[in-house]
């Protein structure tokens, strides 16, 4: 009789809340749909596309677009289905049976249970009580340790805190490990390794277009890193990852620098106005924390989590629960207003 194997026989399908609630600031999207303009753009472009023909293995067209976003040679870019595509391939293919990864925690939940799959041994590196990385002490541990790659995202989801370009270069230059850093969230940052990923040869960086570009559903996202290693990423991905609309969309998509550059500064305000009404609201109470965050989500840790998502939900709100941590989207405005006067209503009955 024919059985699952161990690692896989007591997983379940990932399930995102299901429902439909009138505030959705639990997946760290982008809160508005593009608007009209946009849209007829990508219109127009859907005519174009030869549902008949596989697609370009290459997705030239949307990785050029990409790359002329960012400033970057078109020569270093990957596109994938989702960065998720790209997490799942790279931890597979660049180790081997018994090499050994590192993953930092909190952080995203993804790249430890990728690997599980792929059946690579991998070791934690606990981040200190303010939820930061000490990038000295995880030098020492990758070289001790004989790591393989490590990956972590930077910022980090989902503690919205970030390592500089600073520390992430002398990372990079002072271990023989691949490192992956995860920037899906650094379009709301500016401490990128974007412009220099060229340059080292054990470096390799996410981009997504699921976050600050408001494409989730078209599942598009980008490896960064020199020619070898991109070639290589090119050589293992499955030929045609990438669908032909996905491809065609996120050329137009790319090329709408001030909307992208507009819609980042909206984000990054509206975050500020949820950690400082977040602050307000949680400072000077017991066993709670809110993190500052350099992303478009904010941290908050509170031994009340349980009851708040629960009151949350209940007044169709919903936010992430992480046992004893919430994360919070920064959603539109009137979005953060509705989360933080229902935040001061909990408070007033709860003490
Ligand atoms: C949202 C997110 C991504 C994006 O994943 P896609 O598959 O491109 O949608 C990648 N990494 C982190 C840490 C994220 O939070």
């Amino acid at each position: 009789m024919y059985q699952l194997n161990d690692k896989i026989k007591n997983l379940v399908p990932y399930e995102p809340i299901s429902g439909t609630y009138e505030v959705r600031l639990d997946a760290n999207e982008c809160p508005v749909n593009f608007p009209e303009d946009i849209k007829a753009q990508l219109r127009q472009k859907l005519e174009e596309v030869e549902f008949n023909r596989y697609p370009d293995p290459l997705a030239q067209s949307a990785v050029n677009s990409f790359a002329e976003y960012y400033g970057v040679k078109p020569e270093l870019v990957t596109a994938g289905n989702g960065s998720d595509e790209l997490i799942f391939l790279i931890e597979s293919a660049f180790l081997k049976k018994g090499d050994k990864m590192l993953v930092a925690s909190p952080d995203f939940s993804m790249y430890n249970f990728y690997s599980s799959i792929c059946e690579v041994e991998c070791e934690t590196f606990i981040k200190d009580e303010n939820l930061d990385l000490d990038v000295d002490a995880l030098i020492r541990k990758i070289n001790d340790d004989k790591i393989g790659i490590v990956i972590f995202s930077n910022p980090c989801n989902p503690t919205g805190r970030g390592i500089s370009k600073e520390d992430a270069r002398r990372l990079v230059t002072s271990v023989d490990a691949l490192v992956i850093l995860d920037e899906a969230y650094m379009d709301f940052w500016d401490e990128s390794l974007l412009d220099e990923v060229d340059q080292h040869s054990n470096l390799i960086l996410f981009r997504t277009a699921s976050k600050l570009v408001g494409a989730a559903a078209l599942r598009l996202g980008f490896a960064v890193a020199n020619p070898v290693i991109s070639t290589a990423i090119k050589a293992v991905k499955s030929p045609y990852n990438v669908n032909s609309i996905s491809q065609a969309f996120g050329e137009v998509i790319f090329r709408q620098k001030e909307y992208l550059q507009n819609r980042k500064k909206t984000i990054v305000k509206n975050r500020e106005m949820l950690y400082n009404g977040l602050v307000k609201i949680f400072a000077g109470r017991q066993n709670m924390t809110v993190y500052s965050s350099v992303a478009n989500f904010v941290f908050v840790k509170t031994d009340q989590s349980k009851q708040i998502w629960e009151f949350l939900k209940d007044k169709s709100i919903v936010v992430r629960l992480m046992g004893d941590y919430l994360r919070v989207t920064a959603g539109t405005e009137a979005e953060v207003e509705k989360v933080l006067s229902a935040l001061n209503e909990y408070f007033e009955v709860n003490v």
